[in-house]
């Protein structure tokens, strides 16, 4: 068979694919999705099961399917996040359509559900433990910033009126849950409907990390970004106007700009468009050099979303 080799783990860059599972209450309709689980590939059938394409085949370093738990998922992110300890930067984004699963994975269904916790509190989780059990050895200091892009706007979730992201010091993983609960309250203020509003707009945890070794006094610094991006979903632009299409050509401009430095990064051309989107900006000394990425492409498996999926992995296709 011939696969659209999405990665195959170039450089530093990976691409892991998560399907969610059909919702309870939702109707269990067609899926378009066969996946075999181990070896990163997957299938797409078109539903009309007409033309010359009526499957198509991608392949990721990894896919996650419906019944992959939050605790699997972040095995297969916790090497890539221990690597800041080590001086590295790494970014990880979610992206897919609304509805697809991005939130789940970044944070989670909810702050005071452990067991569902997604990948930014279990690295935060992570990385304290680490940081502590080393202490003896390298002292560590945590700064967390959280800010959401919003029509090409970085706005603070954690202080009101500062012309840069704030800085704050955490010392357990208590204080990065205080943190961000208000960074999801200052997140809804504003909204008029929360859900519409968080799927048009980026949000972008950072967690920057100082290590002081006790002995030798060296430094070293590493920076994780973890961003669960806007809906990547098309808008019919006959169907939206005023601010509405507005906010729709913000995030396909910053998307695809992302997607332009990705592919850029992964195909070493000399330039990289950091410059086109505020998006590239905020994460441009994280993303290229040394830098690790890890995206995770969200999909929902209902039959409807065929065409969005499709999108969907096409994106992933062509960053890899
Ligand atoms: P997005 O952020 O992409 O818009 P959400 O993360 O909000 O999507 O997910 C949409 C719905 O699907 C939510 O109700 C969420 O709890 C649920 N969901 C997403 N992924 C999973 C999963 N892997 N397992 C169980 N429920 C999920
Ligand atoms: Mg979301």
């Amino acid at each position: 068979r011939l696969y659209n080799e999405v990665q195959e783990l170039k450089g530093n860059i990976r691409v892991y694919c998560r399907i969610r599972p059909f919702l309870k209450g939702q109707n269990k309709k067609e899926t378009s999705i066969e996946y075999t689980g181990e070896n990163g590939e997957l299938v797409v059938a078109n539903p009309l099961k007409q033309g010359k394409d009526t499957h198509r085949f991608f392949k990721f370093n990894k896919v996650f399917g419906p019944s992959s738990t939050q605790e699997e998922v972040f095995l297969d992110t916790q090497p890539l996040i221990r690597s800041l300890l080590d001086g590295y930067n790494v970014c990880i984004f979610a992206y897919g359509q609304t509805g697809s699963g991005k939130t789940y994975t970044m944070s989670g269904p909810s702050i005071n559900s452990e067991e569902h916790w997604g990948v930014n509190y279990r690295a935060l989780n992570d990385l304290f433990h680490l940081t502590q059990s080393s202490q003896n050895t390298v002292m560590y200091e945590v700064g967390v910033q959280m800010v959401e892009i919003y029509n090409e706007q970085v706005r603070d979730l954690l202080s009101d009126d500062v012309p840069d992201a704030s800085m704050h010091c955490v010392r357990s993983t208590d204080d990065v849950l205080e943190l961000m609960n208000i960074g999801l309250m200052n997140r809804a203020v504003g909204a008029t409907a929360l859900n519409e509003k968080s799927s048009r707009s980026h949000s972008v945890l950072s967690v920057h990390v100082r290590g002081v070794d006790v002995k030798t006094d060296s430094e070293l610094r590493g920076s994780l970004h973890l961003v669960d991006l806007a809906g990547s979903e098309r808008i019919d632009r006959s169907e939206v106007t005023g601010d509405r299409l507005k906010e729709a050509q913000h995030i396909n401009k910053s998307l695809s700009a992302l997607g332009d430095v990705i592919f850029a990064l992964a195909h070493k051309n000399p330039h990289v468009p950091y410059r086109n989107s505020k998006l590239t900006q905020v994460l441009q000394n994280s993303l290229g050099g040394q830098a690790k990425t890890l995206m995770f492409v969200q999909i929902n498996p209902d039959e409807d979303s065929y065409a969005e999926t499709v999108s969907t992995l096409k994106f992933a296709e062509r960053v890899s």
